[in-house]
């Protein structure tokens, strides 16, 4: 059995081919994009399975919960200059027919995030993230295949039904300025997952890019008693070290790491401290190992893939213990390093990956879409030795168990 056969019988769903907006006539009622492939845009990475490795680690994609903790499941336009008109219609496409062959039971959907400019130039605006959320539930409420996860039941619902749970997130709070009652208005939309702050500090926090970490506001404090009390998890991915230990501190309940990697291994600003992460364990978190272009890289595997990111993998679990991490891999189905030219400013991407010199890559090779990273990651652990028991825990066990503490 090849890699993509496995890639194309991942567990049956209850997908009927339902394209985003199909409710409405293109052209007429929206401005037509040429998408990219939500299939095979890039080649199928090959592990070198067996045939009974490839048995098994298909068999524990069907029978599990897997969750990514941090994706960004949209189709975007195959020419990627188009990509902030695209973004200006306000219309993102999610992916149904990839996320269909993903194995996922469920997703951190993370928007628009840092590229919110449906009405601003730099993003993050509550109207912005508001037209962001209200277009993709629109779009959403007219099929059952994805559903809106608002509680833990409903990933269980999604993994009994063959549907999918879309969790809506947000990488930072910048939007609530300095409106605490907004995170309740954010809950109601359905949002479960907040960052304190993006690359840049806000009224919460700082980001990674600021030369100096404030550590966590007095305001930033109100917001994360809000969260605990709503039960909105708190990710700290982007936030600086000061902050994020500040974080671990004031909340009463387990604060995640959604999608980073460790410092230990690649010494940027964007990955975490061996502080930091021991932190993040101790108070019960979880941390998402990132795949996005030139994030988790590693001396032994310099050019960024798969490999790479286990690096970080093996690292993470050795530092934090095997209960403590999972994957977050910040994905999407398009030209995502040419979506970082792009929004290099608005990302930060440059402070954020400032450190050991690196060469780029087209695509990260194994984990470049949603579709593949699930099958991959599962060869990958079954190829290397890892108990059912473990891989289990690392796909989606781990999250499971800290959402029904937060949630
Ligand atoms: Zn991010």
């Amino acid at each position: 059995m090849t890699t993509e056969a496995t890639r194309s019988t991942a567990r049956q769903t209850r997908y009927t081919g339902y394209k985003s907006y199909s409710y409405l006539t293109p052209g007429a009622d929206y401005v037509e994009f040429d998408l990219d492939d939500e299939l095979d845009r890039v080649p199928a990475y090959d592990l070198g399975l067996t045939t009974e490795e490839e048995e098994r680690a298909r068999r524990l994609l069907d029978d599990n919960v897997v969750i990514s903790l941090h994706d960004h499941p949209q189709v975007f336009p195959r020419d990627i200059s188009q990509i902030r008109d695209y973004i200006r219609t306000g219309r993102e496409h999610t992916g149904y027919l990839g996320l269909s062959r993903s194995g996922m039971t469920a997703v951190f959907d993370n928007l628009m995030d840092g590229t919110a400019c449906v009405t601003s130039q730099c993003g993050w605006k509550w109207s912005d993230i508001t037209y962001d959320i209200g277009m993709r539930l629109s779009d959403i409420a007219h099929q059952d295949y994805v559903r809106v996860v608002h509680g833990v039941d409903d990933i269980l619902d999604a993994h009994e039904t063959g549907g999918l749970g879309l969790v809506l997130c947000l990488e930072a709070s910048t939007p609530i300025e300095n409106e605490v009652d907004r995170i309740d208005i954010l809950y109601g939309m359905g949002v479960r997952q907040m960052g304190i702050a993006y690359s840049e500090a806000n009224t919460l926090g700082s980001g990674l890019k600021e030369a100096g970490d404030g550590g966590l506001t007095v305001f930033g404090r109100r917001a994360v008693e809000r969260m605990n009390k709503l039960g909105i998890a708190i990710d700290v991915s982007h936030s600086g070290d000061r902050t994020c230990l500040d974080t671990f501190e004031a909340s009463e309940k387990p604060v995640l790491i959604t999608h980073a990697g460790a410092r230990g291994v690649w010494d940027t600003p964007r990955m975490k401290p061996d502080e930091v992460l021991k932190a993040c364990a101790e108070q019960g978190g979880v941390l998402g190992l990132e795949a996005a272009p030139h994030t988790t890289l590693s001396h032994d595997h310099p050019l960024h893939s798969i490999e790479s990111v286990m690096d970080h993998f093996t690292y993470c679990v050795e530092l934090m213990g095997i209960d403590h991490v999972a994957f977050g891999p910040d994905t999407l189905y398009g030209d995502h390093v040419g979506l970082h030219r792009i929004f290099a400013s608005n990302l930060g991407v440059h402070d954020a990956h400032r450190g050991p010199r690196y060469e780029q890559v087209p695509y990260v090779a194994g984990l470049e879409n949603p579709t593949e990273c699930f099958p991959n990651i599962i060869g990958w652990l079954v190829k290397h030795g890892y108990s059912d028991e473990d891989i289990t825990k690392v796909i989606g066990g781990n999250i499971m168990r800290v959402l029904q503490e937060i949630w």
